[in-house]
């Protein structure tokens, strides 16, 4: 089984809807995860915002410019008056839901319902789309088998035991289709994989059923070695390991959702990134092997917050670190760089809804420092064993470029750099002319 997943612009128009059919081939069992058509996701994470800061003139205009959008949308899509009448009663139905949350208390439960729409509409007008043409599909609901525990961490031994059933149903179906980034909370809510979250709904899917191979159609031609929307001339990497293009979906690389890579790297699913505009294309390879020796890419995370922690109590102490661990896993945040020094220790985050609990109880330790408006760069490929002349090559490319913090040897894939993000374009620029 293939698992197909198209992102938001690869269904952002009714010429595109048609033109999936091209991609997907009817000779082999597959699951389609499709996003929301692009631009509905603003919309309605908006539409929410209005809601809970209850503008409800507001969100009732954002509501009804979604509305007409579809409206419009359904109209090129269906070619039938049978067709476009059952077209019709689904927006009709998801709209009357979102516009009902105008009535009720609105809370973040409610925000998480809204959220989901996108892609209970994208996913069902393809269904009916193809119906319409005489395709046969099985629509499946992403909220019967995706599952999230209280940690937000989602669960693949649920999904097995739900989809596989699901699946097994239908034996003679070749084409599934599913929704991407919404799924359950342990309450059994509705509730969705973060933003960009349908690439990790495709690769757990795969993880879940042990898919042959995992695609994710989306606007470019695979992963580039460098960030296409800030630095001109990047270029696509036909191969990536596991481990490389987690580095890089995690620190930044929009192409991929930051947790998406790891279910297909546990259950050792090979990944494709393809470009639904250019079906030709070779595309990024994502798999065990790797290429050793080699600078692959660079990438960029923002919105990092550095806190260093200053304590002569450090000298020659043991149990310190897990002292401070301790307090970023008691808030539930994750740490994403770490650096020491006899006397100090600075660490980075990017979730700081419990910054200030968190500093408070650090103040106990010694002098806390915080520097808002960070940068990760990190720098992936594999630099071998010996490792040599990689680093200088980074620095002498970043000699005029004021950096915060270093981060080198924890694994031989990448060198993570923070730095004022006012810096961001300059050190990336720079560094791709230097190392590419
Ligand atoms: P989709 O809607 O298909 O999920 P996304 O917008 O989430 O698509 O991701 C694709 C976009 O990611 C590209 O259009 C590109 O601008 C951006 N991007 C950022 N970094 C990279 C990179 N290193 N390689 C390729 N694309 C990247
Ligand atoms: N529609 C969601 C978003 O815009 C999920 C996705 O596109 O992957 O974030
Ligand atoms: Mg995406």
């Amino acid at each position: 089984m293939l698992v197909l997943k198209f992102g938001g612009t690869s269904v952002g128009s009714p010429d595109r809807i048609k033109k999936l059919l091209n991609i997907i081939d009817l000779s082999k069992s597959q699951i389609v995860v499709l996003s929301a058509v692009s631009g509905t996701t603003n919309s309605l994470v908006e539409i929410s915002k209005a809601f809970l800061e209850n503008d409800k003139q507001k969100a009732s205009e954002i509501i009804e410019d979604l509305y007409n959008f579809y409206n419009q949308f359904i109209k090129e899509l269906f070619g039938t008056s049978v067709g476009l009448e059952s077209a019709n009663n689904l927006i009709e139905y998801h709209f009357g839901l979102i516009s009902s949350f105008a009535n009720e208390l609105f809370t973040p439960i409610e925000e998480k319902v809204i959220l989901a729409q996108g892609e209970l509409i994208s996913t069902t007008l393809y269904h009916l789309y193809l119906t319409e043409i005489g395709v046969s599909s099985k629509l499946l609901s992403a909220l019967d088998f995706m599952k999230i525990d209280e940690d937000n961490e989602p669960v693949v031994e649920f999904i097995t035991e739900h989809l596989q059933p699901l699946l097994d149903q239908h034996p003679n179906q070749i084409l599934f289709i599913t929704q991407g980034f919404i799924c359950r909370n342990s309450f059994g809510e509705i509730d969705n994989l973060r933003r960009g979250g349908s690439d990790y709904t495709a690769s757990l899917i795969g993880a879940a059923i042990k898919a042959e191979e995992v695609q994710i159609w989306t606007d470019i031609d695979g992963m580039h070695n460098n960030d296409p929307r800030i630095v001109n001339g990047t270029k696509p990497i036909a191969k990536l390991s596991f481990d490389e293009a987690a580095e890089l979906a995690y620190f930044g690389a929009k192409i991929l959702h930051p947790q998406s890579v790891f279910p297909a790297q546990k259950y050792k699913i090979p990944v494709r990134l393809l470009n639904t505009m250019d079906p030709k294309a070779e595309g990024t390879l994502i798999s065990h092997e790797s290429e050793s020796g080699k600078i692959k890419s660079i990438a960029a995370k923002d919105g990092i917050t550095a806190i260093k922690i200053q304590s002569s109590r450090m000298l020659l102490a043991y149990g310190f670190m897990r002292r401070i661990f301790e307090i970023f896993e008691r808030y539930k945040t994750p740490i994403d760089m770490i650096t020491t020094s006899e006397v100090a220790v600075s660490l980075t985050i990017d979730d700081t809804r419990h910054l200030e609990d968190i500093l408070s109880e650090l103040n106990s330790f010694g002098t806390v420092e915080v520097d808002n408006g960070q940068t990760i760069i990190c720098v992936v490929g594999d630099f071998g064993a010996d490792r040599h002349g990689y680093a200088s090559m980074v620095f002498e490319s970043l000699k005029h470029v004021p950096i915060r913090m270093i981060s080198y040897g924890g694994s031989r894939y990448n060198i993570s750099l923070l730095l004022n993000t006012t810096y961001k374009i300059e050190a990336l620029r720079s560094l791709h002319s230097r190392l590419f």
